[in-house]
């Protein structure tokens, strides 16, 4: 199932995509799949993240290569932050550079929404845990998590984490391209084959200490090739079989 989140004149709506048209549910659909019988064409849709979280948890230096571009081994274990509810983005929302910020990066990533309440889960049983798989861009003020030598600023400002367009269950999360695209230009290439810690492995070091919800996010962490970003950019998250997350900078 490839879902949507879309704003409808009563508010925010979850939709499936079937071909170019978007049918829409009366409840998320980790509360039960049922059509309210609207029918909307995908493309004259205003999408919003197709996620509610309550938390976005991520994992830094999950991929080696990004772990030494920032100057250190790969860590023995995920090392986890949160960002914000705050934070949620729209797929096509503007990211906001505060004037204070001397460096805004981007960082594609996969990022996974929940679907059930997930406490201590094996491993194995993760994907019964998984709503889908989303793009992902963990906007970053780097000065400002370097200065702080703590990351909540640095990571969890207004609009730092555009989420979409789209989340599915379709694809296979180890076995995913994603380019970042900063004005058109490849930035960032990775492959989920090389994350340090795998999907069902993170899922499991996290709910041994933090149950996720329903609509929460999970941010897997960034390939190497970040890099900053200015106002007037746009970057691109794009994966393989989900979709493009597109963003402007002012
Ligand atoms: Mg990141």
């Amino acid at each position: 199932m490839r879902y949507v989140r879309i704003d409808r004149p009563n508010g925010p709506r979850w939709g499936v995509v079937k071909g170019e048209d978007v049918f829409t549910l009366l409840k998320p659909p980790y509360e039960g799949l049922e059509y309210d019988g609207g029918r909307l064409a995908l493309k004259q849709c205003r999408l919003l993240a197709p996620c509610e979280p309550t938390k976005i948890v991520c994992v830094g230096k999950n991929y080696a290569e990004h772990a030494r571009e920032m100057g250190s081994e790969p860590p023995g274990f995920p090392i986890l932050f949160l960002k914000g509810p705050n934070t949620l983005n729209r797929p096509d929302g503007a990211i906001h550079a505060p004037g204070f910020v001397g460096r805004l990066d981007y960082e594609g990533e996969l990022a996974i929404v929940i679907r059930r309440r997930a406490t201590a889960i094996k491993g194995k049983d993760y994907s019964a845990y998984v709503l889908g798989y989303t793009c992902l861009n963990d906007v970053t003020a780097r000065d400002i998590q370097q200065l702080d030598g703590q990351w909540t600023r640095g990571k969890s400002m207004d609009g730092f984490c555009p989420v979409g367009p789209l989340v599915t269950d379709e694809v296979d999360p180890m076995a995913l391209v994603l380019t970042t695209r900063l004005n058109g230009k490849p930035v960032q290439q990775g492959h989920t084959a090389d994350l340090i810690t795998p999907v069902s492995q993170l899922l499991e070091f996290i709910t041994a200490a933090i149950t996720l919800e329903p609509g929460d996010v999970v941010a897997t962490g960034t390939p190497s090739g970040i890099g900053p970003m200015i106002p007037g950019d746009s970057v691109e998250v794009n994966i393989e079989g989900i979709g493009v997350l597109k963003n402007q900078v002012i």
